[in-house]
């Protein structure tokens, strides 16, 4: 193939093009192309005729800004949130949500047949019913703004804090944590913590509600062990949070840019809270991993279920189980569920949720997933159906060889992010999996991510040894 060498592209920075956009990154950019470059734009539509400013040439590709729009797509929308495109967190705010799937569902397809080899024809995909306040969990950073205690949101790409009373994605039960919090903090002259110095003393305001039980948590991460007016923070967030049901303060003293520490101390109420999804109740400690939205979530799940096809007695495993979500809902119509999670508090949550649940099939171990994959099989453990849930990196190699060892009938692969999907999928294919179906649940509207739901079959189910 033709290769055009770096110093014959002819795209110049400061230089205006006049560009069609024909596509998008995955994370939600426009992408156009300038004599051959592909170019990247922010807050732009596929289909639209744009004058866009050249910022930045790099080795394959450019970026540019908007200049001016020149025939603008029946999709753009003023965007609803004054701070859209400050904080980086929603970047399709300039679209209906209509054109949101669309994209989405697109980018799954392509991540299949581009990075996966596997072409599944249009890939559906189920949007979420409520396109604003979705989100179950809050984190504020907290900083100084003219000298005053503030919380909100980064500003993209710095640790620049920008006030936000009211996100949109948010829930209003967030808004009262975060305006309790910054009054008490105001009040008694709470310091700030400072991250370059590692010094004062409030860093994060950490908020999950139970949409279905109506619980709020607030977590206030500290640096230290104690917070000067505790009883005046209860207090606040008594008056100003109905169904506050834990306040918890997090310990976390060390630099860097985790928001939660791994310490809790509860001030006030429960420790965790609970919430109910697909008719089981679970308990949330503030570090267990929950879906952020909890109506998509039981969406996702409940297709998974019918695409594991369980029948009372066979034997289902869950990788990357957290707090046992998925594996309680399995565990309900298999013989014998086994969840697996590599934290340990996320496991004493599903062993507890099990509990609280009256399921007695279940069975959880705390491993890395690999590991525990390789010993299960090792063990001569022959699940019918395996279900995976990795995060955004995907399964392991040691997982995949794993699970080709185990040689399950069904493989059900729930994933957020379709690049590493497709690549593991290629993997499967290779030892003996075919892909049958996928499908998209959109659990993030506004925002760049999108989770996948997959099927794969054995493609010699008589070859399954019992
Ligand atoms: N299925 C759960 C959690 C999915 S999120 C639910 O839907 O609620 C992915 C989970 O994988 C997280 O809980 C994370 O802690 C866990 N995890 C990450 N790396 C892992 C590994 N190497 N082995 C096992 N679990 C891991």
């Amino acid at each position: 193939m033709f290769h055009v060498k770096r110093e014959e592209w002819t795209v110049k920075k400061n230089e205006c093009y006049e560009v069609r956009i024909t596509g998008y990154t995955s994370e939600g950019q426009g992408v156009a192309h300038v004599e051959g470059m592909a170019v990247f734009v922010p807050r732009v539509i596929a289909g639209e005729l744009c004058r866009i400013k050249i910022l930045k040439v790099g080795k394959t590709a450019a970026y540019g800004k908007l200049e001016e729009l020149l025939e603008p797509s029946p999709h753009r929308q003023k965007p609803a949130c004054p701070t859209a495109g400050l904080c980086g967190g929603c970047v399709f705010q300039h679209m209906d949500y209509e054109e949101e799937c669309r994209l989405k569902a697109q980018r799954v397809s392509d991540a299949l047949t581009r990075i996966g080899g596997i072409d599944l024809g249009p890939i559906a995909i189920t949007g979420s019913a409520a396109v604003g306040g979705y989100r179950n969990k809050a984190q504020y950073p907290v900083g100084l703004c003219g000298g005053v205690p503030e919380a909100g949101f980064f500003r993209q790409r710095s640790h620049q804090v920008i006030p936000v009373e009211h996100c949109g994605i948010q829930s209003a039960s967030a808004d009262q944590v975060r305006a309790a919090v910054v009054g008490w903090m105001r009040r008694w002259n709470v310091p700030v913590y400072d991250e370059t110095a590692g010094t004062g003393i409030v860093r994060h305001i950490f908020v999950r509600c139970g949409f279905r039980t109506g619980e709020v948590l607030a977590c206030i991460v500290a640096n230290g062990e104690k917070l000067p007016r505790e009883k005046a923070l209860v207090e606040a967030l008594h008056a100003q949070v109905p169904g506050l049901a834990s306040v918890v303060l997090g310990v976390n003293t060390r630099r860097g840019n985790a928001v939660l520490g791994d310490r809790f101390r509860t001030l006030w109420g429960k420790d965790a809270i609970e919430d109910e999804l697909c008719g089981l109740r679970f308990r949330l400690s503030p570090r267990s991993f929950y879906q952020v939205n909890r109506d998509q979530a039981e969406r996702l799940y409940g297709r998974a279920l019918e695409l594991a096809q369980l029948d009372r007695t066979q034997t289902v495993l869950d990788l990357y189980c957290g707090t046992g979500t998925i594996t309680l809902c399995l565990a309900r119509e298999a013989g014998t569920a086994i969840g697996v999670e590599i934290i340990e508090a996320a496991i004493a949550d599903a062993k507890e949720n099990a509990k609280r649940n009256g399921i007695e099939n279940a069975r959880f171990f705390c491993a890395d997933a690999g590991q525990a994959a390789m010993r299960l099989a090792a063990e001569g453990t022959r699940p019918d159906v395996i279900v995976v849930d990795p995060p955004r990196k995907g399964v392991s190699a040691d997982v995949i060889e794993a699970m080709a060892e185990m040689a399950p009938r069904r493989i059900v692969y729930i994933s957020c992010d379709p690049a590493t999907l497709a690549r593991d999928l290629r993997l499967l294919e290779q030892h003996g999996y075919r892909t049958v179906h996928a499908e998209a649940f959109d659990l993030f509207p506004r925002c760049a991510h999108v989770e996948t739901v997959v099927l794969l079959s054995h493609k010699k189910p008589d070859g399954h040894i019992n």
